[in-house]
């Protein structure tokens, strides 16, 4: 009986994986691993050791999740180091959850190594202090669901001393653009796109949610940081409350007689 070690990749950088994953990486024996982990991460596995690609990108799937919950399952009954690689931090929009019950209903052994995940990738490439104390008081980490089963978004979290740390945008920013006025955001709320952070091909843009709808797109993989700790000067943002447009806000407050 081996053991599973769901490994978070970082955003990019080999040299933003933790110490413990670059070992583990070096004593593979098998690893499954998704499109985003990039190159020269990939480098850092054991020559001699079985390397599977996952993942899926662009829609086109590799595999389904069911199929690779039992890879991963048959493959920590056989062998000793079983690695399953992940971009960024595996608990962060990475389906890992599916994958830890499998192992757990499995009885068999797994281990979570941390990576950095790209909005903290993001963040530090684009200078952002995510909380910075004069315009931010909580991070949210989000992303909206798209297709037939896509329902709008719960903004209920979302204040003015918010920080928004988009994940998986997609290419088109005018819908992305609606969905942030339409959650209350004004206009003039500033926004960063980050696209490969840590990567050799990185791009920063700093755009304000109203502008966003006419950017150019940025190469996936790419995140959005929504708030007013994206302004180029913090001090200098407007603190007007959000929301004070949006429907049913009123009813909420109490009534003043
Ligand atoms: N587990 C990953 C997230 C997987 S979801 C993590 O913790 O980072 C995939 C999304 O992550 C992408 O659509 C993009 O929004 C973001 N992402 C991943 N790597 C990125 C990078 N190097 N630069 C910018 N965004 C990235």
């Amino acid at each position: 009986m081996g053991k599973v070690y769901l490994v978070g990749a970082g955003p990019g950088d080999p040299e933003l994986l933790t110490v413990k994953a670059a070992r583990l990486l070096a004593r593979a024996e098998i690893v499954f691993h998704d499109s985003l982990v990039s190159a020269e991460v990939l480098r850092l596995i054991a020559r001699d050791a079985e390397v599977i690609n996952v993942g899926k990108r662009c829609g086109r799937k590799l595999l389904t999740q069911q199929e690779i919950n039992s890879l991963l399952v048959a493959a920590g009954t056989k062998q000793e180091v079983v690695i399953r690689l992940k971009g960024g931090d595996p608990l962060i929009f990475g389906r890992a959850g599916e994958e830890i019950e499998a192992l757990r209903n499995a009885g068999v052994d797994f281990e979570i190594v941390p990576g950095i995940t790209a909005a903290l990738g993001a963040a530090a490439a684009a200078g952002i202090s995510l909380t910075d104390r004069r315009a931010a008081s909580q991070i949210v980490f989000s992303t909206f669901s798209r297709g037939a089963q896509s329902t709008a978004m719960d903004w209920g979290a979302i204040t003015s001393t918010t920080t928004l740390a988009l994940y998986m945008p997609g290419p088109d920013y005018a819908e992305v653009a609606y969905r942030l006025r339409e959650g209350g955001l004004p206009g003039d709320v500033p926004c960063a796109i980050v696209s490969n952070a840590s990567g050799t091909q990185q791009q920063i843009r700093r755009t304000t949610v109203a502008e966003l709808a006419h950017e150019e797109k940025l190469p996936a993989p790419a995140l959005m940081i929504v708030g007013r700790v994206a302004a180029q000067r913090v001090q200098e943002i407007s603190k007007a409350f959000w929301r004070s447009d949006v429907k049913g806000h009123e009813a909420h407050r109490p009534a003043v007689s």
